[in-house]
């Protein structure tokens, strides 16, 4: 109960930041109609991710969904977001999503994914296909069909340059269609502060440069999760400890306590990305760090 009271005092609610105005690390934020300005000597930014969209025809017809919505829908507000579904994406979002629309009684008429291979974990496929579920590789949305809302889709196969092949066309009568198709980080706050960006394909796009302690270009601002970078939740709350623990010690604020539980925070980073699943990741961030240390030379 403390701690939630503490939690209470500390957070603000419902409230954007629309702006970062360097040198004092000065924050503008909406809160309602009131705009505020906060002054902090530190800032870690942790904006997350917002999904990408994929073009093709009717892309804007309603029933058209990221599978964020489609997962809030279901698990936040208890509503089934259609009765008959294509999922777009056979990452682990669309195979997760697709097995909790199954739990939610949606039918999921077919998962189909543009690349040759099935990109999430092979026991997130398993799951939905033991329930009839097929999974089309090399096969993207063609286009939406409907007036005015979705009464179907037309997938099509893709050839090894990603090209349409002619011929393949398949229609399917469904009500939704669910886009999976990844998620790129939220960098606009970085972007205005004059943080540097850099193209990481392995980290969703562009990503605000940083190092281990998650400290960005910009010396103070920091960044955490999905905005530093396309991950999972653990990995995301982890960057964020270390983030805030970076602060606290360069804040000179620091105890034994606080240098022991960074490093522990370092480690557990590191399991977590570790193995195979965490290549990917790895190979994203040694990217970052490097050109970090590179900017500071
Ligand atoms: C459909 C879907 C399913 C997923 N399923 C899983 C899963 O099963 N397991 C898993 O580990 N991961 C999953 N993930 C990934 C996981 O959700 C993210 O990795 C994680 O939420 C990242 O945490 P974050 O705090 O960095 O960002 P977020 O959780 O996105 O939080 C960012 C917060 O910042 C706020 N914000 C943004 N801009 C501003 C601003 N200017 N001012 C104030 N506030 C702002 C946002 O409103 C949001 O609340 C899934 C992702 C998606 C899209």
């Amino acid at each position: 109960q403390d701690l939630y009271q503490e939690a209470e005092d500390t957070l603000m609610l419902n409230a954007s930041v629309i702006g970062y105005y360097s040198g004092s690390h000065s924050l503008a934020l909406v809160k309602g109609t009131t705009l505020v300005e906060l002054q902090t000597e530190k800032v870690i930014v942790a904006t997350g991710a917002s999904e990408k969209m994929l073009l093709f025809e009717n892309n804007d017809l309603p029933g058209v969904y990221g599978a964020g919505a489609v997962q809030t829908l279901m698990n936040v507000y208890g509503i089934k977001p259609g009765h008959n579904m294509l999922m777009v994406g056979a990452g682990n979002v669309g195979l997760i999503v697709s097995y909790q629309l199954l739990q939610a009684g949606v039918n999921v008429e077919a998962v189909v994914e543009a690349m040759p291979h099935i990109g999430g974990y092979h026991v997130h496929a398993a799951k939905i296909r033991r329930c009839g579920v097929p999974i089309y590789t090399s096969t993207s949305i063609q286009k939406a069909l409907g007036e005015e809302y979705v009464t179907g889709a037309v997938t099509i196969s893709l050839d090894e340059n990603w090209n349409p092949i002619r011929g393949t066309e398949k229609e399917y009568t469904v009500d939704t269609i669910c886009l999976a198709v990844g998620l790129s980080p939220s960098v606009e706050l970085f972007h205005q502060a004059g943080c540097r960006l850099a193209y990481i394909p392995e980290l969703g796009g562009n990503t605000p440069v940083h190092n281990q302690n998650m400290e960005t270009t910009l010396p103070g601002v920091y960044a955490a999760g999905d905005a530093a970078g396309i991950g999972e939740a653990n990995t995301a709350m982890m960057e964020g400890k270390i983030a805030a623990l970076s602060c606290i010690n360069t804040l000179e604020l620091s105890t034994d306590e606080t240098v022991k539980e960074l490093e522990e925070s370092f480690r557990e980073l590191h399991l977590l990305r570790s193995g195979t699943f965490g290549e990917r990741a790895r190979q994203g961030k040694e990217k970052v760090f490097t050109l970090w240390r590179e900017h500071h030379e």
